[in-house]
């Protein structure tokens, strides 16, 4: 059974790698490719697709992973191993029953589909990707019905993300939360609104990047195992846990989008630095879910990032890089400023009372273009609709609007729950962090941030994907997803800063 396990293992190696090359040559992609590369690399993405698709779904594969079952029950349910063969056969299932025509297919429409995206949204032309997003969604329903009978047919969409969650279970969730949420944005509504006109100057844009570098390497950012480079839309990529990279878009009027943005993707790469070498070129050195995954960059970017403490130390830093924009503003304008909560088109720059509305808006219509009740083309009439509803603003143009974000142009349907779950959850990671180390607020006042990665790395990071996201979240905190301790945390924080 050993020689199996490593034949088992020495496969996956290999099926690790492909899919670092073509996250490598997804990098470039979004960072260096020329415009007129689109279909080249389409047609490159496509063929690796199909090659770690067909070595996946090999007969090979699947007697080894019949053979080794029976053998992994019999080992600590904890171990390595088992975890590896349970999680294995789990997407062995599941690929198997995905033509590899389908796989192909979907490689080719989904580089071109987000070609043209990047067009429309320059132009911002909503009509010439409708036909792309169109087939994008049909491409899904196809997709799903291979997985029939489901309990709703954005089951298997969202099982892509978030491992073992249910559509019901995620919008019980948001039922929960949506009102709470409206309800807080209403009171704060009515009070005076807060200043955050100096965020709005010209700030150079190389004393952004350098800042931004700075507070990431006090993070722990780990420089000889990562870089950063810009992207129109920022994310974190890794090739092994030894090269994990991070892009981020600087505003050369606004602060905000590279300060922020760059926390943020420094927490997605933490956690991927951070996952245990035992787990090296197997397919569990990742993180647990996207869900888990943004609870690590939503820490980053608002608990600490947008906190009090950390400002406290930072902010004479940021004052000293940029004098003449922000030396007469006090640390508390500051701090408020940051935290203005303002309803607004863009949801990556959405504050974090508006942040999860953004999301729900875009679950109820990627389940309703699924489910067929809502066709693409009616996509921006619906759409501003409900941003009016939820947020009481209607874009001006698609841009500001349906095309903001890359996810429709890539096949990301069912993404996008997980972004509001890790905020949950980062919260509810956060108040158990504070009670195992009560002096961490005087910590991040001091600037110190390794107790903080020390604890991530023990309780989070180091496991990979070895647990489910939902076994994982209550191993470390006692509970599953639950929306309250967020409805806590920004009852207290916006209670404080608009004297609710
Ligand atoms: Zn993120």
């Amino acid at each position: 059974m050993e020689d199996k396990l490593t034949r088992f293992k020495s496969i996956l190696s290999d099926l690790v790698d492909l899919g670092h090359s073509m996250a490598l040559l997804g990098w470039d992609q979004q960072t260096y490719m020329p415009p007129g590369g689109a279909e080249d690399r389409g047609n490159i993405q496509s063929t690796l697709s199909r090659l770690s698709h067909e070595k996946f779904t090999s007969e090979e594969m699947g007697s080894l992973i019949e053979d080794l079952v029976p053998y992994a029950g019999t080992l600590d349910p904890d171990s390595i191993d088992a975890c590896l063969v349970k999680a294995v056969k789990k997407q062995y299932d599941k690929q198997t029953r995905v033509p590899a025509e389908w796989v192909v297919e979907n490689a080719k429409a989904t580089t071109l589909a987000h070609h043209v995206w990047e067009q429309a949204r320059a132009e911002k032309n909503f009509d010439k990707f409708c036909p792309h997003l169109e087939h994008m969604i049909q491409l899904r329903r196809e997709y799903a019905d291979f997985f029939a009978p489901y309990d709703h047919v954005y089951d298997p969409l969202l099982d892509n993300f978030e491992r073992g969650m249910k559509t019901a279970e995620v919008q019980a969730i948001f039922n929960d939360l949506r009102p709470q949420q409206v309800e807080l944005i209403r009171s704060i509504s009515e009070q005076p609104q807060v200043d955050d006109s100096f965020l709005h100057q010209p700030f150079p844009e190389k004393d952004q990047w350098a800042f931004g570098v700075d507070v990431i390497t006090c993070f722990g950012y780990d420089w000889d195992h990562g870089r950063q480079d810009k992207a129109v839309h920022p994310f974190c990529t890794n090739f092994g846990i030894g090269d994990v990279r991070i892009t981020t878009r600087v505003d050369p009027n606004w602060v905000n989008p590279a300060l922020f943005g760059t926390m943020h993707e420094n927490g997605h790469a933490l956690y991927e630095m951070g996952v245990d070498r035992s787990l090296a070129r197997l397919p569990l050195a990742t993180g647990a879910s996207m869900a888990v995954h943004e609870s690590q960059s939503r820490m980053y970017e608002n608990l600490i990032g947008r906190s009090l403490p950390f400002w406290k130390f930072y902010y004479p830093r940021l004052q000293e890089v940029f004098p003449s924009q922000l030396g007469n503003v006090s640390l508390e304008t500051f701090y408020k400023g940051i935290n203005k909560v303002h309803p607004s088109f863009i949801r990556v720059e959405a504050d974090e009372a508006t942040y999860n509305l953004h999301i729900m808006l875009r679950l109820e219509l990627e389940i309703a273009m699924m489910e067929g009740s809502l066709e693409a083309g009616d996509l921006p009439e619906a759409w501003n609709s409900r941003m009016q509803d939820y947020l009481g603003v209607t874009p001006p143009d698609d841009a500001l609007g349906v095309l903001q974000d890359v996810h429709w142009s890539s096949g990301l349907m069912g993404y996008f729950p997980t972004y509001a779950l890790g905020n949950l959850v980062s919260v509810q990671l956060w108040e158990r962090m504070q009670a195992d180390m009560p002096d961490m607020e005087e910590q991040i006042e001091r600037g110190e941030f390794a107790s903080i990665l020390g604890w991530l790395r023990e309780k989070v990071h180091r496991h990979g994907a070895k647990y489910e996201p939902q076994d994982l979240i209550q191993r470390v905190t006692g509970s599953t997803i639950n929306p309250q301790p967020y409805v806590r945390y920004l009852k207290s924080k916006f209670g404080a800063i608009y004297e609710l």
